[in-house]
């Protein structure tokens, strides 16, 4: 594992040569770098949000092998990718804005271009395959790695109201689960999964 000798672009960076070498990288990036984080962030958010910082790491590898039982052996090359921090996003629940925590690990494969990439076979679970390029955009990767780890319904784990109410209950015990009415209440999924069936 090496540093790269020159400082890196990350919106520019030779992807291919990057895991040959084994190389890896950290740093931080900010939100307003990020202009599909920034797209998500509440309204009601902090005005310092977009000062907000992701610290991520990626490093670069190489296995001699085959990409398929069978297969010949060949020189595959991998990125591992860590990307933390938080996204202020609006609560469905109370229309607060929070701040949801972001803490992605994520193997990618790197094919050597597109075409390879969609081609690549879909049954391995465990690694996505990423289309490399000698000038490759590793913002737009960590952007897409926090875009990923965002939640279909953000929600605060209990919202500032509904704590309050609960304080007052007269055990004083704040009860884990005190939605009976949202539970009930399809999810806009389920009825859009009810559409679908009908046709
Ligand atoms: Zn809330």
């Amino acid at each position: 594992m090496t540093q790269p000798t020159q400082p890196v672009d990350l919106r520019a960076l030779d992807l291919f040569a990057f895991c040959r070498k084994g190389e890896s990288l950290a740093g931080n990036v900010a939100v307003r770098d990020l202009p599909r984080i920034l797209a998500e962030t509440a309204a009601q958010a902090p005005a310092s949000a977009p000062d907000e910082t992701f610290a991520f790491a990626a490093t670069g590898f190489v296995r001699e092998e085959a990409a398929e039982p069978g297969a010949p052996v060949a020189q595959r090359l991998f990125l591992d990718v860590t990307v933390q921090g938080r996204v202020w996003l609006e609560c469905q629940r109370c229309l607060d804005p929070y701040a949801e925590s972001i803490d992605t690990a994520t193997r990618f494969e790197v094919a050597e271009s597109d075409e390879a990439a969609d081609a690549a076979p879909m049954d391995d679970d465990e690694v996505d395959v990423i289309a490399g390029s000698k000038r490759f955009s590793m913002l737009d990767l960590i952007e897409d790695e926090v875009l990923l780890a965002l939640p279909v319904a953000p929600k605060h784990d209990v919202c500032p109201t509904v704590h309050e109410s609960l304080v007052t209950g007269s055990d004083g015990e704040a009860q884990p689960e005190a939605e009976p009415e949202e539970e009930k209440r399809p999810s806009p999924f389920a009825a859009l999964a009810g559409l679908k069936n009908k046709h």
